[in-house]
């Protein structure tokens, strides 16, 4: 489960998040719709601690992100977490990005593998089985051997996604994952990402993708320059209430 409070983010002067609140219950899928720079993509590198907050808090699976509390002379203060302790809260996390970001002169099975050997220290040939079986799961068992160059677009991705499954986390962000990608590669990213909600992972997904979204989320939530504007079931997609959301979707639909 993810729960962020009141979550603020300024790079300088400028206020990217202006407290955002959200939960997101284990086993469920939440839709993050928005114009360009309202800040979903800040909101996901936060709760991965790829920024840092400059105010609220963030847990995730019940415990405080990036801080501890600590005692002082009676009064309750936050104590940064080393980056050993901040390590191991993100390895609950799989995030996958707009840009596949595979290494090139890896194949896919190694793109899949490096992770569990060199952040886990798992041996090889367990890694190379839990690869394949990553792999299996995104529908490119046939694709182990191939480099990068020689997998399309949307085969690429969904070998990002097995890369982060391999990390085996508890919640999966997902950065518009399909944005990058010819229209007729969408669908084969969208279904894997479909069949891990099926299979009861826990997701945060930023997309434009309406259809997925009225599909498969549990939770949409709206945003616009820096706050939650709407947020509820999928069927707020075909209902809004907030006159910003409804002109949103009037544009993407
Ligand atoms: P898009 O739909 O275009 O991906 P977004 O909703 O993901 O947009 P963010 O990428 O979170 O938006 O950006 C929100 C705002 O924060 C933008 O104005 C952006 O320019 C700014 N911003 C993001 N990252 C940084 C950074 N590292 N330094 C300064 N400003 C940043
Ligand atoms: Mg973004």
């Amino acid at each position: 489960a993810v729960r962020a409070v009141q979550v603020h983010k300024a790079y300088g002067s400028l206020h990217v998040l202006k407290g955002v609140d959200l939960t997101v219950a284990p086993g469920t899928v939440t839709v993050m719709l928005g114009p360009s720079g309202s800040g979903k993509s800040t909101f996901l590198r936060l709760i991965n601690q790829l920024e840092t907050l400059t105010g609220g808090s963030i847990e995730v699976d019940g415990e405080l992100i990036g801080y501890r509390h600590v005692t002082k002379n009676g009064r309750d203060m936050l104590q940064t977490l080393d980056d050993r302790e901040i390590a191991a809260q993100r390895a609950k996390l799989g995030m996958v990005f707009q840009r596949f970001n595979l290494f090139p002169h890896m194949t896919a099975l190694e793109n899949v593998m490096e992770a569990p050997i060199h952040v886990k220290g798992m041996k090889k040939a367990e890694a190379r089985e839990l690869a394949m079986a990553e792999l299996e799961r995104v529908g490119l068992g046939e694709r182990a051997g191939h480099y990068p160059a020689e997998l399309s677009g949307g085969q690429q991705q969904r070998v990002a996604i097995a890369r982060a499954l391999a990390m085996k986390p508890d919640i999966m962000l997902f950065d518009e994952p399909t944005s990058a990608l010819d229209p007729e590669l969408v669908g084969e990213v969208l279904n894997v990402m479909r069949s891990l909600a099926d299979e009861g992972m826990t997701m945060i997904v930023v997309t434009h993708e309406i259809g997925f979204a009225r599909e498969v989320a549990d939770q949409i939530v709206f945003m616009a320059d820096g706050v939650v504007v709407e947020k509820g079931g999928p069927e707020i997609i075909d209902n809004p209430t907030e006159p910003r959301f409804k002109d949103f979707l009037q544009h993407v639909l």
